[in-house]
């Protein structure tokens, strides 16, 4: 005699994906296999609309967005959503972008699904500190140049919570994320703390993408130049020597040349 055996309730999961800083192409195969399997897609404002195109048409796709001083959804309410769909057993492609675990919260969320008993996958993406810095020609490490690179939040509640002395003397690239709202504090501070005021740097707006547009300066200008050319975001900031080889290393400008604001300048 068989006992009748109720199927196991389906158990969603969660996978917190990186989907890179723009270029659908840049996208892993991994990512694009959680996109087009998954039942729900949540996705950030960072998910360029090249990568939204993928989205299968069935697929409902919610934007949770997030800007500047603009939380579309608070991050605890985020993370209830992402456990209560879960709950209900679906699998959830949480789609962020870059890479998650870079100045991107995928470790809060990830916490917050663990601690409510959710299977939680992640899915690293590239990073606009490495891909959009490819982008425009500017290695982020090289040899003689640069030694280490290091990765900082240029944006802060109330002010900047950085060790600006052992930044500005470490001698290597120093990669700035949301840090334009704050540059006149951010170049300020640098030079404050003995940074020469002609170290090169750069500012890449819209990185990875079609209508991205990428100025070379100096610390001391760099402020000039996002006024002047009215830089927004997503705007990456790079300092350091390595931003000298963008001129004979970029690339993307010419293939992609079409388009009129592409033009990789110089100051
Ligand atoms: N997790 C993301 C970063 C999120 S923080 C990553 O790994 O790339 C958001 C900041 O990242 C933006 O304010 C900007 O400074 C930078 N950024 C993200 N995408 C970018 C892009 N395509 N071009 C330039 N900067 C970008």
């Amino acid at each position: 005699m068989f006992k009748l055996v109720q199927p196991a309730p389906k158990h969603g999961t969660v996978t917190i994906v990186g989907a890179g800083p723009g270029d659908a192409d840049l996208l892993t195969i991994k990512a694009l296999r959680c996109i087009q399997s998954a039942d729900i897609i949540l996705y950030d404002r960072l998910v360029s609309q090249d990568i939204r195109d993928l989205f299968p048409t069935e697929t409902p796709a919610f934007y949770v967005g997030k800007a500047a001083g603009n939380h579309c959804i608070p991050q605890a309410q985020l993370n209830q959503l992402l456990i209560e769909k879960a709950q209900k057993g679906y699998s959830i492609c949480r789609l962020k972008g870059g890479d998650p675990f870079v100045f991107g919260r995928g470790g809060e969320e990830m916490l917050a699904l663990h601690q409510a008993g959710i299977q939680v996958e992640v899915v690293p993406g590239v990073t606009a500190g490495v891909g959009a810095a490819a982008y425009s020609g500017i290695p982020v490490t090289h040899r003689g140049l640069a030694q280490a690179c290091t990765f900082i939040t240029g944006h802060g509640e109330k002010s900047l919570d950085v060790d600006w002395s052992s930044l500005a003397k470490m001698q290597h690239t120093l990669v700035f994320y949301m840090g334009l709202g704050n540059l006149a504090d951010i170049t300020k501070q640098l030079t404050h703390h003995g940074m020469c005021a002609d170290m090169p740097a750069a500012l890449i707006e819209n990185g990875c993408r079609k209508d991205q547009r990428t100025f070379t300066g100096q610390l001391s200008n760099l402020e000039q130049i996002a006024k002047q050319h009215q830089l927004r975001s997503p705007t990456l900031i790079v300092i350091g020597r390595v931003v000298e080889l963008a001129e004979s290393l970029h690339w993307f400008a010419s293939l992609t040349s079409t388009n009129a604001q592409i033009a990789q300048m110089t100051a």
